[in-house]
């Protein structure tokens, strides 16, 4: 029997990684966040200068093999590895958030993700999340949800994460992020966001966290039985 496997797709701050983290937990199943691999591969090409929006220079590191994306996991949490360094926290910046955007519209990027990601997911019960993990990942998974969250509650939110850290930003500064980002991650040509048509939309905007992550439990439970 193949091992079950969640897809969490949807947009940038929709909260699909704390939330995945916390139903992995009760699951007892590992979390796959693939926004993180893309990030490792746009810090990669900002440590060597290359500029993340050349798509030829970009395409040349990976052909050159100078980009190796690994994720280990300690104690079920999720580490990522660049040419064998933990980069997770480094990887956790704007600048940095918006290079993996912009590499992420590439073939060879997206061919080298896809083929670790899906290895991964073959061999052990995982909940992936991403853009395209329901569509192209992984379009057998036994469970698809597209979590997302009105622009506006997602700016809120993101104000709040910024507050939390002592960052200073006006809401319109956040929101036009926000929504440039939307753009940028459903307009691009290679797999944009989408949701699946088997995917079971959950918008978290009037829910609480926990609410959110129940309702996920809930969809699960009625895929695939209680855990
Ligand atoms: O989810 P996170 O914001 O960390 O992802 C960073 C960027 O990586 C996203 O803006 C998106 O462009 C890209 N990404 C992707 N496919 C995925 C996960 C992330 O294209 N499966």
């Amino acid at each position: 029997m193949k091992p079950l496997t969640i897809a969490i797709d949807g947009p940038s701050g929709a909260g699909k990684s704390t939330i995945a983290d916390i139903v992995c937990q009760k699951l007892n199943i590992l979390h796959l966040d693939t926004g993180a691999m893309y990030r490792a591969v746009g810090l990669c090409a900002l440590q060597l200068g290359i500029d993340p929006r050349d798509e030829a220079a970009v395409s040349l590191m990976c052909q050159e093999g100078k980009v190796l994306v690994d994720v280990k996991y300690q104690d079920g949490k999720q580490l990522t590895l660049l040419n064998g360094t933990d980069v997770s926290s480094l990887i956790r910046t704007q600048e940095v958030g918006g290079a993996a955007s912009a590499v992420s519209r590439y073939v060879p990027v997206r061919s080298m993700m896809v083929k670790r990601q899906q290895e991964m997911a073959a061999s052990q019960p995982m909940l992936l999340d991403g853009r395209d993990i329901g569509t192209v990942v992984l379009p057998d998974a036994t469970v698809k949800i597209f979590l997302t969250a009105s622009a506006q509650e997602r700016a809120r939110r993101r104000m709040l994460q910024l507050q939390e850290k002592g960052e200073s930003a006006s809401f319109e500064e956040v929101l036009a992020e926000v929504n440039a980002r939307d753009l940028q991650d459903t307009t691009r040509e290679l797999t944009p966001l989408r949701q699946a048509e088997d995917a079971i939309l959950v918008d978290s905007s009037n829910f609480t966290f926990d609410e959110t992550v129940q309702a996920i439990l809930d969809i699960v439970e009625e895929k695939y039985g209680k855990q």
